[in-house]
């Protein structure tokens, strides 16, 4: 650290987001272009270079946090991106998408506002970028081996990168027309634009990774065929089985899952479709489920002109303080955060009929009823407490032409035939089960990301990518591989 008292003289800043005004007329990113390499120096010298760096253990990816900061409040971003890359694949990703479990676990976080960690991380992988500083690395020799990875989200890619790296041909196979699994089609353009995908693809071509899109492994090509083809396969199909809301009306016309609607929404931005043939243009938008997607959900919505919409969350509204009995620091807290587009809908007054920020908190969906035409038009919910049983009385009904799910998923899709196939064995909650090298019951195929530990997060998926791949090398090989393995298949983040 440059300045040793940079904690206590500098206060926290973050990368400013553009005028609310002006981001929902566009798809571009929320931030402001180039704001952040002016201020970023100063935010990385408020780190402490703790001797037990807490924000290390809190990442899956055991990132190299303090070294970096160190590095950046230097201004030295060579070695800072040559630390950044050591341990993570994909920083431009993480470095925009992820909720930053290293930050709810930074030291200064006990009675500070914590590092802007993932601000720096963006910053480096971004100047990285523009400097030429991460080339294609492509193996110089190859091993003769030939792995198949099925499904090219960031589980997919971060383990074909390492498998290709260290010398083994690696086909990746991808059901979709294009590639990066819910990282193309799931998260909205505002949040991360696609051209970082296309980037990182480049290098891995370059590098020798090859990819083979719209083949949906288990019916265009035979899973049991692949095995037989490749000497391992990894299977990272990721968690696509969504839960559904059996309540009466849920077959009338307009009420859609939440990866129905982003993906076509998505595809837009792609330049496959003028409109989204799910637009809510000029509809009453209410979004069933109060995570990150049903966000992403919102987000979109107001970016295609909704007349209102309103996100609808089971659980009750959390403090804004976390609960030091259940949820002490370092662990990653469920408090109230605003996102992006929540901070939109609250300035837009996108709904009416719910809190500031467009949510309604312990709220429970039980009907849906419709028109003549068997379209939706209103969505009837309670009020719920804390155990989810309804509270008589509090019927209510709000207007809705657009209704969206976003609960969550189960685990991986069984429609394609590829588990049957392969006769696969999964474990009670529905996943692919593996065992402590993510291998699974049939000789020669592991298994990594949501597929198999569920529903997660970007940095979890790519921690998956290296150590599967760090498990498979020792597979082919017969030695003890050198690619990195961050985690176990049962490590979980940091809990009481
Ligand atoms: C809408 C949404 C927003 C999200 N936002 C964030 C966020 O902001 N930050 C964050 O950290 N996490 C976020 N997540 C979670 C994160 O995207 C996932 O945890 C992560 O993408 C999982 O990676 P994966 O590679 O295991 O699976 P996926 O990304 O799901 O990729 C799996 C791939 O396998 C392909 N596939 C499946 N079956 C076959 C087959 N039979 N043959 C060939 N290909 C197949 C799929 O088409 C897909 O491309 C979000 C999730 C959703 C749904
Ligand atoms: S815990 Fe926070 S202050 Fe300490 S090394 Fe990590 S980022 Fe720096």
């Amino acid at each position: 650290m440059a300045d040793p008292k940079g904690f206590m003289t500098t206060p926290r800043r973050e990368w400013p987001r553009r005028p609310i005004e002006e981001r929902v007329r566009d798809w571009r990113e929320v931030y402001v272009p180039g704001g952040l390499p002016p201020i970023i120096a100063k935010q990385a010298d408020r780190c402490m270079n703790c001797g037990v760096p807490f924000c290390h253990q809190a990442c899956p990816l055991g990132n190299l946090i303090p070294d970096w900061n160190d590095l950046v409040s230097r201004e030295d971003w060579r070695a800072a991106s040559d630390r950044l890359h050591a341990t993570n694949n994909f920083p431009e990703f993480t470095g925009r998408l992820c909720p930053a479990p290293c930050e709810a676990g930074c030291v200064l976080a006990i009675n500070q506002p914590a590092v802007t960690i993932k601000n720096v991380e963006c910053a480096i992988a971004d100047r990285a970028w523009e400097e030429g500083f991460v080339p294609p690395q492509p193996p110089e020799w190859l091993s003769g081996r030939s792995v198949a990875v099925i499904g090219s989200g960031p589980t997919g890619l971060a383990a074909a990168q390492q498998l290709t790296r260290a010398g083994h041909t690696v086909v990746v196979y991808e059901r979709d027309d294009r590639l990066g699994g819910l990282m193309r089609y799931g998260i909205p353009e505002f949040k991360m634009e696609k051209h970082h995908l296309e980037r990182r693809l480049e290098q891995m071509r370059a590098e020798g990774t090859k990819f083979r899109t719209s083949v949906v492994v288990g019916q265009d090509v035979g899973a049991a065929e692949l095995r037989t083809r490749h000497d391992a396969v990894v299977i990272a199909t990721g968690a696509t089985a969504w839960r559904e809301l059996p309540v009466p009306g849920r077959e009338l016309s307009g009420i859609h899952q939440a990866m129905e609607y982003l993906p076509a929404a998505n595809r837009v931005c792609e330049g496959d479709f003028e409109d989204s043939p799910l637009s809510a243009a000029g509809r009453h938008v209410v979004i069933i489920g109060g995570g990150d997607t049903g966000a992403d959900c919102l987000g979109t919505a107001i970016r295609q002109g909704a007349a209102s919409v309103t996100q609808l969350d089971i659980y009750p509204q959390p403090g804004t303080e976390r609960d030091e009995e259940t949820e002490p620091w370092p662990t990653y807290p469920k408090v109230y955060r605003l996102s992006p587009a929540h901070e939109e809908a609250g300035a837009l007054r996108m709904a009416p009929a719910a809190d500031a920020d467009a949510r309604l908190f312990a709220a429970s969906t039980f009907r849906f009823t419709g028109d003549a035409e068997g379209r939706v038009r209103e969505v009837h919910l309670m009020e719920v407490d804390a155990q989810r049983r309804p509270l008589p009385g509090t019927e209510r009904a709000l207007r809705a032409d657009l209704v969206l799910l976003a609960l969550g998923f189960s685990g991986p899709s069984q429609e394609d035939g590829l588990i049957a196939q392969l006769g696969l064995e999964l474990t009670p909650r529905g996943t692919l089960a593996r065992d402590r090298s993510f291998a699974t019951n049939v000789p020669g195929v592991f298994a990594a990301g949501d597929a198999a530990r569920g529903q997660s997060l970007i940095v979890w998926a790519i921690a998956e990518g290296r150590a599967v791949a760090a498990a498979v090398d020792h597979y082919l090989t017969g030695a003890p591989s050198r690619l990195p393995s961050p985690i176990g298949p049962d490590d979980r983040p940091l809990r009481v």
